[in-house]
């Protein structure tokens, strides 16, 4: 089912992922924080967020939904987690809403297209649209790869405003002469930077070429490297820029730390980090897909209940591992970068870089899984010595130096020691992380505990 209505009957976020997001509420508001009436927005919209429990914009959403209400391009920078989605979502919903509807009769045109990177984001942006919709009579779809097109093809035929695509599948169908785009008046590229190294900056360009060349265009990216500013560049007109955090910088309430560890002890540290009770749900994150099979075997293994996700599982696999971690009933999501990106999930204790991703950037989306909306939260990052360079980069990138934990049972062979990096690295244990309690190098019989 890809297509349904944003009417109060159906409604649109699955029980198991709940979109009343505590996180973000969690930041206290400033005497000054405008409420969302205050930014324009109109009764039905207020009246979901009241639904929502979200009683005051984000940053990002104070900045942007005014730009966008006034119908003004838009530059985002922004991660996942700081609210962007309802930035982009609310004030689209009012437009098209306030907009002329279509003669009785005729089928409804899409009229905004939303492009993100990744099938779980589809679903995930879709879902808010329709959250934040549920009082307004507007239709949306959503349409990706990796499952049966007929549904989505049903969906189209029948006539939606919204349509949440991922660029590839996109393309199959115009091909197939099942979407027109001609009607569309708001462009929104989501997670512009993931698309970009993802390959698909020309399906990118080839569905841009097929909509009406008066419209607005949003674009929104965690990062800025120069590819998206030259895309940027070429796509919006005259854009409003908002940032919520500088360039690739990562959220302040998350605690990083690094483990300095061997690549044959890395499982064993795994097992043994993942002892501290304090770890309540965790996110793996390993470089490759094989990577993430091996680590959940070993996990399931050592009766840790842990999934993969990554894109040789079937859609429905991915899904049905999410709403476990998200419901509770596993720990550990082991991901890939590529499978985890935007994957939108509150209360995430911990990501635990297993292997350091060769792009620093990755580090900063992989962490931002946690801490998600002012949240606070915890990122271990196994480092072996072949992944020295990559730390570099990162520390380089996030113009910060991650603090060693000093103390575990599998220190890397000719790792600093204790207080002795020479490096000027913050030195210790983290709050409630797994300490070494006596025992020796090397040590197998589970020397960790939690701190109280
Ligand atoms: P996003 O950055 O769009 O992925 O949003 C992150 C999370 O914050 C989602 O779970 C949203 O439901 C939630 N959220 C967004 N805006 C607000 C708000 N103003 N108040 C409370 N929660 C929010």
């Amino acid at each position: 089912m890809h297509s349904s209505s944003l009417s109060p009957s159906s409604s649109s976020s699955s029980p198991s992922a709940p979109l009343a997001a505590a996180p973000v509420a969690a930041i206290a508001p400033e005497v000054t924080t405008p409420d969302f009436a205050s930014l324009g927005l109109a009764a039905p919209l207020l009246r979901a967020l009241g639904e929502e429990k979200y009683d005051r914009p984000t940053p990002i959403q104070q900045q942007t939904i005014p730009h966008i209400l006034a119908g003004r391009d838009l530059l985002g920078c922004a991660q996942t987690g700081t609210g962007k989605t309802a930035a982009f979502a609310l004030p689209m919903l009012q437009r098209l809403s306030q907009a002329q509807p279509s003669a009785p009769g005729t089928r409804r045109g899409i009229r905004a297209l939303i492009l993100v990177p990744t099938r779980e984001l589809a679903v995930q942006v879709a879902d808010s649209f329709g959250t934040y919709g549920r009082h307004l009579r507007l239709s949306r779809a959503t349409v990706f790869g990796g499952v049966g097109q007929g549904p989505q093809v049903d969906a189209l035929r029948r006539g939606t405003d919204i349509i949440v695509a991922t660029p590839g599948r996109l393309i199959d169908l115009m091909d197939q002469g099942h979407v027109h785009l001609g009607n569309v008046q708001t462009l929104v590229l989501d997670e512009a930077d993931r698309m970009l190294d993802m390959g698909f900056i020309k399906p990118i360009r080839q569905i841009i070429a097929k909509l009406p060349a008066q419209r607005q265009n949003l674009l929104f990216s965690a990062t800025m490297p120069p590819d998206i500013a030259q895309l940027a560049d070429q796509i919006l007109r005259n854009p409003a820029k908002v940032a919520v955090n500088p360039v690739a910088s990562t959220a302040p309430a998350i605690a990083q730390w690094v483990l300095f560890v061997d690549k044959d002890n890395k499982r064993s540290l795994l097992r043994e980090v993942l002892r501290d009770p304090a770890m309540k749900r965790v996110l793996v994150f390993t470089r490759t897909k094989h990577g993430a099979d091996r680590v959940t075997r070993d996990l399931d293994k050592a009766e840790v209940r842990a999934e993969a996700i990554h894109g040789n599982k079937s859609q429905g696999a991915r899904q049905k591992a999410l709403s476990a971690f998200r419901d509770g009933r596993i720990r550990v999501l082991v991901a890939t970068d590529i499978a985890a990106r935007g994957i939108d999930i509150d209360g995430v204790s911990h990501v635990i870089n297993f292997e350091l991703p060769n792009e620093p950037e990755s580090y900063v989306h992989r962490i931002g899984r946690t801490a998600r909306a002012g949240a606070g939260g915890v990122a271990l990052s196994f480092c072996d010595g072949e992944e020295r360079a990559y730390l570099r980069d990162i520390e380089r990138l996030t113009k910060a130096k991650l603090a060693v934990v000093s103390d575990h049972p599998y220190p890397a062979t000719g790792a600093p020691s204790r207080g002795d990096d020479g490096d000027g690295r913050r030195q210790g244990r983290p709050q409630g992380r797994p300490q070494r309690h006596g025992g020796g190098r090397g040590r197998r019989d589970g020397g960790m505990q939690a701190r109280a």
